[in-house]
């Protein structure tokens, strides 16, 4: 596929590159801040850069035609809305967590989530000190998946790609579902994963969770 990438300076924008050149994809348009260089229409954009970027991602999709997969957190309710108005013109496939795992506890936290609904909930999340927004969009996913207002707890240290727990405890039991991610790949083999699934839909809505539905 010919595919552009958001933010191709950046750690996830770097190895996105990488990876979909590995696998036989061409790059044929790089938008970082203040620069962009295109050499032909990609099919598919990749975001993984700011929520500062939105509008002009948004403007490059409606210009080639592209399906987006954004990976991009901290969007606003009104960034989520020109993302869905942009859904009507081309495919979208938005996760604020592109690994298997995560996408797997959501599941298992909506089926089961009734039956902690009189335990005691808390989400405990750490990454790189370089992550810009706190709490993590991967925390605010499993606060959604567990459809109830849960305290975050969020600790910015290091170089740690993303590991969340979610603790459960009633007076007599703790049950805690972890998750680390060992290396970022995870997130651009993810992306990969996504962009090729979506290439051939039109238009429409999608999460990471309709990729991983299918598998299941
Ligand atoms: P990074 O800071 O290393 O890279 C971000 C890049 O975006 C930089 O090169 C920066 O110059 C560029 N950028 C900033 N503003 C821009 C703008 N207005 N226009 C174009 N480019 C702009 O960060 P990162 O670790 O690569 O993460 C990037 C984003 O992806 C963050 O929002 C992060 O939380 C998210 N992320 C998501 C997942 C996921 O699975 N959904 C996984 C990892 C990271």
């Amino acid at each position: 596929m010919k595919y552009g990438v958001i933010g191709y300076k950046g750690k996830m924008g770097r190895l996105i590159t990488k990876l979909f050149n590995e696998k036989g994809h061409t790059s044929v348009l790089y938008v970082d801040k203040n620069s962009i260089k295109q050499t032909d229409i990609p099919e598919i954009i990749i975001d993984f850069s700011s929520k500062d970027a939105l509008p002009h991602t948004i403007e490059l999709c409606i210009k080639n035609s592209a399906n987006l997969v954004i990976g991009t957190t901290g969007l606003s309710n009104e960034d989520i809305s020109s993302l869905k108005d942009l859904s009507k013109k081309v495919a979208i496939l938005q996760s604020y967590n592109f690994s298997f795992g995560i996408n797997i506890i959501v599941e298992i936290l909506e089926k089961f989530k009734t039956l902690f609904s009189d335990w005691d909930c808390e989400i405990f999340e750490i990454h790189h000190s370089e992550k810009k927004d706190k709490p993590s969009g991967t925390a605010f996913m499993l606060e959604k998946a567990i459809n109830r207002k849960i305290n975050i707890t969020s600790a910015r240290i290091g170089g740690i790609p993303g590991d969340h727990t979610i603790l459960f405890a009633n007076q007599g039991e703790l049950i805690s579902i972890s998750h680390r991610a060992i290396s970022r790949e995870v997130f651009a083999l993810g992306a990969l994963k996504a962009s090729e699934w979506l290439l051939s839909k039109k238009k429409g809505y999608y999460t990471f969770k309709d990729v991983i539905k299918e598998g299941l």
